[in-house]
């Protein structure tokens, strides 16, 4: 069973960990990690907050590179690995044995936008906790203007999202597959009827999440999310036992809000691996080299979460980052920030839990 709460954050679920940071400072070590494989991608998506960085480089990791840092996470006690980045990690030719070799030793998902899963990488689902495939577009001419790919790689996708589910099926696997959306005003027009056909398709949910402005990123969009609004309840109407649609109000309503902490404290319990290698404490400042901590094809993820260089880094975020300022809205650590904020400054009535 999972849980589709898509808005919380769940390193509540990880008492231990949480209590070493509040004591030494430090965590252990990464909890979750998210590793790119490929910074190739086959889209060039309207809205795609990393544009800045994909296909500006050519680079898929060594296999041996990418399973010798799955071994290292393995060691530093990190649970879960989810495979996507800045590039799609389907491109690459071993991303079926890369992530084999992950799922045989923690948990695992991928999101991808699905147009690499053909048959001979079908496989790699087996043994995944989740599969998230990003589908921006609602049918071939409106998938094509926002992925800027040409229409045929609608069909393609579709097609392997329904082999994907029907492999699930006939092999009663775990692995849930969802499909997501990022909510724009070029896409919303025909979403109801998109749902409907996933739905149809048996996927196991339907989430839709709003645009979030990245303060890299060479788009500038403004979705008019109010226009939008009655698109929750004309969604939610299609749910049953099999068929969830998580429609991300609560994020939608937090975008462009501001910060509720003031310091960062949640990159401490997550690490970020580019296919080049580069590690950095923020996903959302990859390429900045003021949250490089380190490259891991040339030294040991231990000794660089807990080396001077990250050391370093993990003080610049705690005193000098202006996050009102810098910061993305609704960033991956935005509800883990929130939590640890509160304990690290707790308020006089929480003693009366
Ligand atoms: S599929 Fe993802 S990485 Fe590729 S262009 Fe679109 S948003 Fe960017
Ligand atoms: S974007 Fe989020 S995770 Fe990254 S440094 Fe800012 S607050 Fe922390």
């Amino acid at each position: 069973m999972y849980d589709s709460n898509f808005d919380m954050q769940r390193l509540m679920f990880h008492p231990g960990e949480v209590a070493h940071w509040l004591e030494h400072g430090q965590s252990r070590g990464p909890l979750y990690t998210e590793m790119a494989l490929s910074t190739r991608c086959n889209c060039r998506c309207v809205f795609c907050g990393v544009d800045y960085l994909v296909n500006k480089t050519h680079d898929d990791i060594e296999t041996a590179d990418a399973k010798r840092i799955i071994d290292e996470l393995h060691g530093l006690g990190n649970r879960a690995v989810m495979f996507a980045g800045h590039g799609e990690s389907l491109l690459h030719t071993d991303a079926l044995e890369i992530i084999s070799h992950a799922s045989a030793k923690m948990s695992t998902s991928v999101t991808t936008n699905g147009y690499p899963l053909d048959d001979a990488k079908l496989p790699l689902i087996d043994g995944l906790k989740w599969i998230r495939f990003s589908i921006n577009g609602c049918d071939a001419a409106n998938y094509a203007a926002v992925h800027r790919v040409p229409e045929a790689a609608f069909d393609q996708v579709m097609t392997n999202l329904e082999r994907a589910v029907e492999r699930k099926r006939s092999r009663k696997l775990g692995v849930v597959i969802g499909v997501q959306l990022v909510l724009l005003d070029e896409n919303a027009g025909e979403l109801v009827d998109f749902a409907r056909r996933l739905k149809a398709v048996g996927v196991d949910y339907f989430s839709v999440k709003p645009f979030s402005q990245h303060p890299l990123s060479e788009c500038q969009l403004k979705p008019d999310y109010a226009a939008q609004a009655h698109l929750e309840d004309a969604l939610e109407a299609l749910q049953d036992e099999s068929f969830k649609v998580i429609y991300r109000a609560r994020s939608i309503d937090r975008v462009n809000s501001e910060k509720r902490y003031e310091k960062c404290h949640g990159t401490h319990f997550i690490s970020f691996v580019s296919a080049n290698g580069n590690v950095c404490e923020c996903n959302v400042f990859d390429g900045d080299p003021r949250f490089l901590t380190g490259n891991a094809r040339e030294e040991s993820l231990g000794a660089i979460w807990r080396g001077p260089r990250r050391q370093a880094v993990l003080d610049f975020i705690d005193h000098d980052l202006d996050i009102a300022k810098e910061c993305r809205d609704i960033c991956r650590m935005d509800e883990c920030n929130c939590y640890l904020d509160r304990l690290k400054n707790p308020m006089d009535h929480d003693d009366f839990i």
